[in-house]
């Protein structure tokens, strides 16, 4: 493939070298059944272990504290259909008005049997904590409320608000979808009794992911079959993208020096962009590094979206999983903002990024706002 540019690392993120290398000789070499007891299988699940370990330092748990599973939106959807079991009488599920569609909707769903959803709102500025304890009561089963937004790169006081839920009772059972936070935000473990991640998010592989369980609570399972993972997420073990994700979990672990590179990329990019009337969604809230969700008046995202990929340039409008679809992000439209600005863009960097690509993405991008913008007039 010629030359690219690519902005879209909230989607999914290039696998690394290390990670790919790895997996190409475990998927050759290492191909036993990591439940067989025979060398191959045992050689496979040492694999295994060392992965859990390397994943669990992520959270500065322990390796009995993962359980793999396919990717974040199984982990999401096992933690809340196990929390609501494990708090089967009580009616009222908290989130936020935010969430990725593997939450949202599964939440969704259980709206549809009977419970009762509550949303907390998230504006520009973040989340109202002194409004929280008004959402509170005996009949909260669970709350489930992200750690960084993958719209806007938005990072939420996990921590803070979940301290505040069990403060108020300890029986509400707190998860975090940690997705985007992995490698650039803080992982709020402190009183969180779930948190899911994925490792493509990271530059690990697609399809493969985890829950991370605190000790002291049930975590009942979504899937039932051979007992794996200890019979909480049946099905043969994909050894070859956990030993990926257990890579690309070390590589995150030792490596935060791009963090600073990115910031200084992102308010380079930010400055140019307001100077031509870009609106920036959660300008000033806390907001991960290397994430602009960026909407000019009178520009229709996915029509800019289609422009930049003619000059090689991928970017994402919407929700990262969602990209194909044209309209306001129900995200953005939660957040209130503004109806001239709410087609957007999301711009997303990682440490592959480099300056070159931010000064052609700024220079393309500021160049067919302008026509855009000329063409509305
Ligand atoms: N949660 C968030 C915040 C995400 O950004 C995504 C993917 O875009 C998911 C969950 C789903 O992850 P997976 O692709 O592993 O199912």
């Amino acid at each position: 493939m010629d030359k690219y540019y690519y902005f879209d690392n909230n989607a999914t993120t290039r696998i690394s070298l290390a990670v790919s290398k790895a997996m190409a000789e475990a998927s050759y070499y290492e191909y036993g059944n990591a439940s067989s007891s025979y060398s191959l299988g045992l050689q496979a699940r040492e694999r295994v272990t060392d992965a859990r370990k390397k994943v669990a330092s992520l959270f500065s748990g322990e390796p009995d504290d993962i359980i793999f599973t396919s990717g974040a939106t199984e982990s999401n959807c096992t933690v809340i259909h196990s929390a609501l079991k494990t708090n089967a009488d009580r009616r009222i599920i908290l989130t936020s008005a935010v969430e990725h569609p593997s939450v949202a909707n599964t939440l969704k769903h259980y709206a549809e049997e009977g419970y009762v959803v509550i949303s907390i709102p998230v504006t520009e500025a973040g989340v109202d904590l002194d409004e929280l304890e008004q959402y509170l009561s005996r009949d909260v089963a669970l709350m489930s409320f992200m750690a960084v937004n993958n719209e806007t790169g938005m990072i939420f006081p996990i921590d803070e608000i979940f301290r505040c839920v069990k403060q108020f009772d300890s029986n509400i059972i707190c998860h975090s979808d940690c997705v985007q936070a992995v490698g650039k935000a803080n992982i709020p473990f402190s009183y969180a009794d779930f948190l899911t991640i994925s490792a493509h998010k990271f530059h690990g592989p697609k399809g493969i992911g985890c829950i991370y369980k605190k000790r002291e609570v049930d975590l009942h399972p979504l899937l039932y079959g051979g007992g794996q993972e200890k019979g909480i997420r049946s099905g043969t073990e994909n050894v070859t993208g956990i030993i990926g994700m257990g890579v690309a979990a070390a590589e995150t672990a030792s490596s935060l020096e791009h963090i600073e590179f990115l910031q200084r990329q992102q308010k380079k990019l930010e400055d140019a962009l307001l100077k031509e009337g870009a609106y920036i969604v959660g300008r000033r809230a806390d907001r991960v590094p290397g994430v602009t969700n960026v909407g000019f008046s009178g520009v229709e995202a996915y029509e800019l979206q289609m422009q930049l990929n003619r000059k090689r340039i991928f970017v994402s409008t919407g929700s990262a999983c969602s990209s194909n679809k044209i309209g306001i992000s129900p995200v953005i439209r939660a957040m209130g903002v503004p109806e001239a600005y709410a087609s957007t863009v999301r711009i997303s960097m990682s440490k592959f990024t480099t300056e070159d690509e931010v000064d052609y993405l700024t220079e393309t991008m500021l160049q067919l706002t302008r026509k855009l913008m000329d063409t509305q007039k």
